[in-house]
């Protein structure tokens, strides 16, 4: 039995919907991913994060279908990888992911990684401009995109994408990313949100926070991304712990407690995952 629970959307800068908190699919391998998926739903999650590069977009099509929800019910990103940077290959690429997710269109679409080395972001973002112009991609942004590749979209391209999604969590909190992008319109979604589980969740200010509140550190941590504006989507494969994660909309953090969290903020230094500038 699957029920929808209380989450939020926020409003996209091309006036579409996005549920603020969902379900990443990153390492979930390809053989588990119908069954978690499946979970996910159930537990009422209908948002989901997968991309070309985890190799598991039919499982996650195959989820929807296993539980019955028709597709205008689950709003589905997936993104391009590095190798198929361009017009014709990013053309090739978004086909086939629409083949695999057994859709004829994505609610949001990105590119994964902007790929500096090889300079041909701002072609693909072209070619993203006439899926989002076909109705095929609804929504289209870019994921690890730092200031100045944003900055070359919008002088360079008529459209601003309506995401950007990086690595985002107290201990590498992207301010001066996040302001640029309030300022400009694109919304901001926080990956590996919990810090990928290990070590923060650790954090004595975050099981502080936690005994305060009666809630555990994860929870924490989401409550504060979901306080700052940020999308979602953490990743577990246990019902219990999926149950935990979207289950952060009934609690409030106080102002002071959402400064000693985004006291926690160690810059570059806090980065878990690689440097989008070197990245591809
Ligand atoms: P995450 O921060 O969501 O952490 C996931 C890990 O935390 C799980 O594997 C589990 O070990 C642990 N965990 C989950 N719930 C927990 C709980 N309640 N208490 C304690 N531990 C818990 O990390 P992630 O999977 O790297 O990121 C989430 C999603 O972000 C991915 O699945 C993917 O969709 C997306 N992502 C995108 C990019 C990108 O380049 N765009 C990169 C990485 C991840």
């Amino acid at each position: 039995m699957t029920q929808v629970q209380n989450v939020p959307t926020l409003r996209l800068n091309d006036r579409r919907e996005i549920p603020q908190l969902g379900f990443g699919v990153f390492q979930v391998p390809p053989a588990e991913t119908e069954a978690a998926v499946t979970r996910a739903l159930e537990v009422g999650y209908r948002h989901i994060d997968t991309a070309a590069a985890y190799r598991n977009e039919a499982g996650v099509a195959r989820a929807i279908a296993a539980v019955g929800l028709d597709r205008s019910e689950v709003f589905i990103t997936t993104k391009l990888f590095n190798d198929d940077h361009g017009r014709e290959q990013a053309q090739r690429a978004f086909a086939t992911s629409l083949e695999r997710l057994e859709t004829d269109y994505v609610d949001l679409y990105l590119i994964h990684w902007p790929v500096p080395s090889e300079d041909r972001y701002v072609e693909t973002w072209q070619a993203l401009e006439e899926f989002h112009r076909e109705g095929r991609a609804r929504s289209i942004g870019v994921s690890n995109f730092n200031l100045e590749h944003l900055e070359r979209l919008g002088s360079e391209t008529e459209t601003v994408p309506a995401v950007n999604q990086v690595e985002l969590h107290p201990y590498l909190a992207q301010r001066e990313l996040r302001a640029y992008q309030r300022d400009h319109g694109i919304a901001t979604e926080a990956w590996s949100p919990i810090g990928q589980g290990k070590g923060l969740l650790d954090d004595p200010v975050l099981t502080g926070l936690a005994q305060k509140y009666d809630r555990s550190p994860a929870q924490v941590v989401l409550r504060w991304h979901v306080q700052l504006g940020n999308i979602v989507f953490p990743k577990s494969m246990h019902a219990e712990r999926m149950r935990e994660n979207i289950d952060v909309f009934d609690f409030e953090l106080a102002g002071d407690d959402m400064q000693e969290i985004s006291a926690l903020d160690r810059g570059a230094g806090g980065r878990m995952g690689p440097d989008p500038d070197r990245f591809g």
